[in-house]
């Protein structure tokens, strides 16, 4: 699987755009859409903002007896450029089996469609945007504007609402939602609940479910015994919530939660904060508690944040000496500090579980940046104000 921590590392900045991707499939799809949903994440050059429900619709050009389709859409932030964008995502869909021919109507596994980007209207060769079909179609409209209402149609001059109301009034063949179980191919709002359950009938993640239930068999498993059977699924949720700050973007992890400090130059210290991560050497949990503090120059971030940061370089395959430096790091390059500390305390059950280290004793790691390394007195006052 390809990975993106250095995409994402707090050191690169890009230009980032928003765009609205129309999916379709009515062959295999059942699977299609999740497994494109998750192409999608994965992709470094787009985070998933949101994801809308799954519609069902008949399939448009009157073919008899071809198949109704799934339809959903996609918000993502990217730093492609729309050619660049559409490419990619032409890419996903071979990846998937999707063969394009000639026949527009023909039945196909996957359809990944950009309708929108940001707020440009521009030919390009053999397509445009914002894409012709969603101020006809209300199977292309309605999940677009199911997870960007307010997007105003750069050439219809409303939004993507108001536009619903007038398409969906001069279509005799209404969309009609999906059946619910449906609705959880996709996560609902592009992250990641903390809901590791199996539903009856869901679809998750097909190809990380084999993988899975291959782990099982090689384990010495019966994967078809009833304990099992939804193991793989719920394996691949587990999996995908604690890497997911993989498929962050930092900036917005702290979203505008950055302010005037108001003159504030005291030191500010938020201690006892909870992680949970992976080491990357076992795949097996460390936990413990995180002290972050900084000395403001001109800016404050929210405090929730600084837990959220945290929260966002645990959750994937770690060190905890890389994490410490991580979170010393961002805290530097969000906020320009006079300088940064982070010290954590970790468990890590690949040792505790052998009996390497005693069950409660704790690795200490610790990143001092700026003023926290070059004057003692800050370290020690810092230090002080962390011990229990
Ligand atoms: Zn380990």
């Amino acid at each position: 699987m390809r990975r993106r921590s250095e995409w994402r590392s707090p050191g690169r900045v890009a230009e980032m755009s928003e765009a609205l991707i129309s999916m379709g499939s009515n062959v295999d799809r059942d699977v299609m859409l999740g497994r494109a949903m998750r192409a999608m994440r994965q992709h470094p050059g787009m985070i998933v903002l949101a994801t809308s429900a799954v519609y069902e619709t008949a399939p448009v050009g009157g073919i008899d007896g071809a198949p109704d389709f799934y339809n959903a859409a996609v918000r993502v932030s990217t730093d492609l450029d729309p050619t660049e964008l559409r490419e990619q995502l032409r890419l996903i869909e071979s990846r998937l089996g999707r063969v394009r021919t000639g026949d527009k109507y023909a039945p196909r596994r996957i359809d990944l469609d950009l309708s929108l980007y940001g707020n440009l209207t521009e030919a390009f060769e053999g397509w445009e945007l914002p894409d012709p079909e969603l101020v006809k179609y209300s199977h292309v409209l309605v999940p677009l504007a199911e997870v960007a209402p307010g997007w105003i149609h750069p050439t219809e001059g409303v939004t993507l609402d108001e536009l619903t109301d007038k398409v969906v009034a001069e279509e005799t063949e209404l969309v009609r939602r999906a059946p619910d179980a449906l609705r959880r191919i996709v996560p609902s709002d592009g992250r990641f609940s903390v809901d590791f359950e199996a539903d009856p009938g869901e679809v998750y993640d097909p190809e990380m479910e084999s993988l899975v239930r291959n782990l099982l068999v090689n384990v010495g498993e019966d994967p078809e015994r009833e304990g099992l059977l939804r193991t793989p699924l719920r394996v691949a949720k587990a999996l995908d919530f604690l890497t997911s700050g993989y498929n962050e973007d930092l900036h917005a992890v702290i979203n505008n939660a950055i302010f005037d400090s108001e003159g504030a130059t005291e030191m500010v210290v938020v201690k006892d904060i909870e992680f949970y991560s992976m080491c990357e050497h076992h795949m097996l949990p460390f936990f413990g508690k995180a002290a972050v503090a900084y000395l403001p120059k001109g800016k404050i971030i929210g405090l929730s944040k600084v837990a959220r940061l945290v929260d966002h370089f645990a959750r994937r395959l770690q060190v905890q000496e890389r994490m410490t430096n991580q979170v010393a790091d961002s805290i530097v390059e969000v906020m320009a500090p006079h300088g940064a500390a982070v010290v954590m305390a970790g468990h890590h059950l690949c040792m505790m579980m052998r009996g390497v280290q005693k069950q409660s004793s704790a690795m200490i790691t610790s990143a001092m940046r700026g003023t926290f390394k070059s004057d003692a007195r800050t370290r020690s006052e810092f230090l002080d104000l962390i011990r229990d």
